[in-house]
């Protein structure tokens, strides 16, 4: 796979810091080189100068002894070209005059030296001076000293040659110094450059690694897939253009019941779940193959195939690894998952089609239960509706997208309304008004259930305020998903939307699905047990189609049961019907229970239940459901 997403060039960056680096080593070293230059020739030159000095010194107290002690000043120069210090100077010197008994004697005279040192006029009373000069090109240097009386002086003028040497010998060293400096520097630099950028580098695979995993179970993350299919698509280019066959396959696994172990009890445990989860998941996928955390429960999983065979294989080895239970905090959770199969190249040769299909295959999967289910272009026109509706629940939830709508019960013998059975429907703002049918199983997968149904709750309790209110009491039930029933604060909620809106409870009805509150007889006991503590009214809905038994409608503590409208609908042309309906209300009245009875769309039809001894009705023949303010309206036109 490529290495990407490396945002800064790393060539670049080390070719700007050694550019630095050289730069700062040549500013260094020329600083170096002048400030070096200029010190050692001043040292030199303070050194020479000293070095002078004591000679000239010496010579001056040796000729002016001399002088005092002949007659000749002739004898004197003698005596002073003779003088071994002046022998040892005389290729330096150039001017050497001698003043003696108020004569000047020019012992040597390379330059004229008197007129060029214009200083001694200026020395007026001092007894020594001395200074440096140029002439022709050269440096020089003069030395002048007197006796206190005036009676002899000596002035001596040199050139300053070891000084050019010495300076010509530091500069080579400065040079081979400064040229040393320079590469030391350079070194330095690459190793600096090297050692930053490798930092650099580091960092920066940090901020890719971040960028392109989950923090949580450290699994590839969603723009990474991207990336992963890019590099695997163009890799397999010249093999998909030979044969015509499955080439990978895109397993999308979306988890049971991780919403409810969220939900119930709380996010570190479902967390910790989806980290088990997550490391199962991992250690059955081969190398060439890639594991992504896609969203909150869902993972992916791209297989790269040689065989088509091998997919159902791997998709039963994934839900074996999602079913095992999970031991959790004293828990052993079992969530389960639905995986949903496309194949590259067949089912899509985008990502983006390829995961959509996926996720059609994974609904219809969960829909199913069928553990995984490979796309098939048959199914999609409905579910890629559920897909796209899926992404928009949140949204609408925020938005209060959703509604009540409000149908009729009636009383069979003269047609008055009894109540109301409040209905949800979504204000979409693209697709109209959507009936339940089309999204409350994404509600209930999606984990939104609670918030839902509160919203349905605090909706009602509302709406029967009003009716209260207005003087026309109205008792209104509700569709509750069994998940509800799980929420351990549902009870209380209840409790305090009665307290708050000052509605009582008997005003308020629950529904459950017979299927429904089979699914753990116990938990749906206790939780009527507790709403029935509180005053509110339970009913079983579409009875007859959960095939519950007799002896398991006695366990439960309800006050209605609904007939399912299949019933009603096919009463009147099926005999069969007609006698389960007729058992199914004989049924009831032997346990002392309300029948009412769905979907009367006829008068023939809520005559015959009339018969049958039904005494109340629902369905279109009374009233469709319709918003609050129209109840009044619908009822009224009505009866048997
Ligand atoms: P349900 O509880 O059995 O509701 C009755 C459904 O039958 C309603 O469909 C209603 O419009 C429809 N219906 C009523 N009379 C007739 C009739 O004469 N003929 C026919 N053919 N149909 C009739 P709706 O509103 O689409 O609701 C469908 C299901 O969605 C409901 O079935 C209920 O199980 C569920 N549902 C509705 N609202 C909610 C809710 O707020 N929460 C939950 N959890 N489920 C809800
Ligand atoms: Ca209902
Ligand atoms: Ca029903």
């Amino acid at each position: 796979m490529s290495n990407f997403s490396s945002s800064i060039s790393d060539a670049n960056l080390r070719r700007r810091l050694i550019i630095g680096s050289i730069s700062l080593a040549v500013a260094v070293s020329i600083i170096f080189i002048v400030v070096a230059y200029r010190l050692s020739s001043d040292l030199a030159e303070s050194i020479e100068v000293k070095e002078f000095n004591k000679q000239f010194r010496w010579f001056f107290t040796e000729l002016e002894s001399l002088n005092r002690q002949i007659e000749d000043p002739e004898q004197l120069i003698t005596a002073v070209q003779n003088n071994p210090v002046f022998q040892n100077l005389e290729s330096e010197l150039v001017a050497v005059e001698v003043w003696s008994n108020q004569k000047l004697y020019k012992v040597l005279n390379r330059i004229n030296a008197a007129d060029m040192i214009n200083e001694l006029a200026s020395i007026g009373e001092s007894l020594e001076a001395n200074g440096a000069l140029k002439y022709q090109d050269q440096h020089l240097f003069w030395q002048f000293q007197r006796t206190p009386g005036n009676t002899f002086s000596l002035l001596l003028v040199r050139k300053i040659s070891s000084l050019d040497q010495a300076l010509s010998f530091i500069a080579n060293r400065l040079s081979i110094t400064a040229f040393l400096t320079f590469w030391l520097a350079i070194w330095a630099a690459l190793v600096m450059s090297a050692v930053i950028t490798k930092r650099f580098e580091e960092n920066n695979q940090k901020l890719t690694f971040l960028a392109l995993h989950d923090p949580l179970t450290g699994l590839k993350n969603r723009t990474y897939l991207h990336e992963y299919f890019n590099a695997e698509v163009n890799n397999s280019k010249p093999l998909r253009q030979k044969i015509d066959q499955e080439q990978a396959a895109i397993l999308m696994i979306d988890l049971n019941k991780f919403k409810d172990v969220n939900d119930i009890f709380g996010h570190a445990t479902g967390d910790e779940l989806i980290k088990i989860i997550a490391l199962r998941l991992q250690a059955v996928i081969g190398e060439n193959d890639a594991l992504f955390r896609y969203g909150g429960d869902e993972f992916l999983v791209w297989l790269n195939l040689d065989d088509s065979r091998d997919v159902m294989p791997f998709a039963s080895e994934l839900l074996n690894c999602c079913g095992r239970p999970v031991p959790l905090a004293n828990n052993q959770f079992e969530v389960g998952a639905s995986i949903g199969i496309a194949y590259y190249p067949q089912d899509g040769e985008k990502l983006d089609t390829l995961v959509k299909h996926a996720d059609i295959a994974m609904y219809h999967a969960k829909k199913l239960r069928s553990g995984f289910e490979f796309y098939q272009k048959q199914l999609p026109v409905f579910s890629e509706r559920h897909v796209l509706l899926r992404g928009q629940l949140t949204q609408a939830l925020a938005l209060q997208q959703f509604v009540l709508v409000y149908q009729p019960k009636v009383s069979l013998p003269d047609g008055k309304i009894i109540g109301v059975e409040a209905l949800a429907r979504w204000q979409h703002p693209l697709d109209g008004l959507l009936s339940p049918v089309d999204f409350i199983d994404l509600i209930e997968q999606s984990g939104a259930i609670h918030s839902f149904s509160r919203f349905v709750i605090t909706d009602a309790i509302k709406q029967a305020k009003l009716w209260l209110d207005a003087g026309t009491p109205m008792p209104i039930s509700i569709n509750l998903s069994v998940y509800n029933l799980a929420d351990p604060e549902l009870v209380t909620f209840f409790q305090n939307q009665f307290a708050q809106f000052k509605v009582p409870a008997e005003l308020l009805e629950v529904e459950l699905t017979e299927s429904a509150s089979m699914t753990d007889i116990k938990v749906t006991q206790t939780a009527f047990k507790q709403l029935h503590e509180l005053g509110v009214k339970l009913s079983i809905d579409d009875f007859g189609t959960g095939m519950s038994s007799f002896a398991y409608l006695r366990e439960l503590d309800m006050d209605f049961v609904k007939i399912d409208r299949s019933f009603v609908a096919s009463m009147l042309d099926d005999r069969r019907n007609e006698l389960v309906v007729k058992g199914l209300i004989s049924m009831c009245q032997s346990l002392e229970k309300n029948v009412i009875a769905e979907g009367i769309e006829t008068a023939e039809q809520a005559e015959k239940l009339y018969e049958l001894g039904c005494r109340i009705g629902q369905g279109y023949f009374f009233g469709k459901p319709c918003f609050a303010s129209d109840i009044k309206t619908v009822t009224n036109e009505t009866s048997v």
